[in-house]
């Protein structure tokens, strides 16, 4: 039997890399990040995303938003990709199937996708409650955060933006 994720002794540490990004983004997603990693593992892939990175995002449909209205084109970013990891690995996406059975592809691990989203979606109401987040956040696995996880076309479940205000 494998390990589950949950680790509360303090041992993960961020990499370079997603140190590198989380100096991209917005605050709110940095202090998120720092929560959610005292508890599960994880890679931060993605912070500020450059033009011609989001250009090309558009071009191959993984983003339906031209530069710059993206939430990763802003400086600092006001959206972040985080990576889940399960034993020192990154749990990955797996086979792609319409589980749903709705015509829009799924992940073989998206089961572990969606209770990694739940950490984050009651770590970022602590947080917020407690006054160490500003903003609220979206989850890109439920867009308009209605708990309806099949409706969405784009399901980015790696993606998490802050709300906008103002
Ligand atoms: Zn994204």
């Amino acid at each position: 039997m494998s390990k589950g994720p949950i680790n509360i002794d303090q041992s993960n540490v961020f990499s370079a890399h997603s140190l590198r990004e989380l100096a991209t983004v917005h605050p709110d997603l940095r202090a998120l990040a720092g929560a959610v990693l005292s508890i599960w593992d994880l890679k931060v892939s993605e912070g500020h995303r450059p033009q011609h990175e989001q250009d090309l995002h558009v071009l191959e449909g993984r983003s339906f938003t031209p530069w710059p209205v993206g939430t990763h084109n802003s400086r600092p970013s006001d959206a972040v990709h985080f990576l889940p990891f399960v034993g020192g690995k990154f749990i990955g996406w797996g086979v792609k199937k319409d589980f749903a059975g709705d015509d829009v592809p799924d992940y073989e691990a998206m089961y572990h996708w969606y209770a990694f989203a739940g950490l984050v979606i009651a770590t970022a109401a602590a947080l917020h409650v407690s006054g160490v987040m500003e903003s609220r956040v979206i989850w890109g696995g439920d867009w308009d955060g209605d708990w309806n996880f099949k409706e969405h076309k784009l399901r980015d479940l790696a993606h998490w933006e802050r709300v906008r205000h103002g």
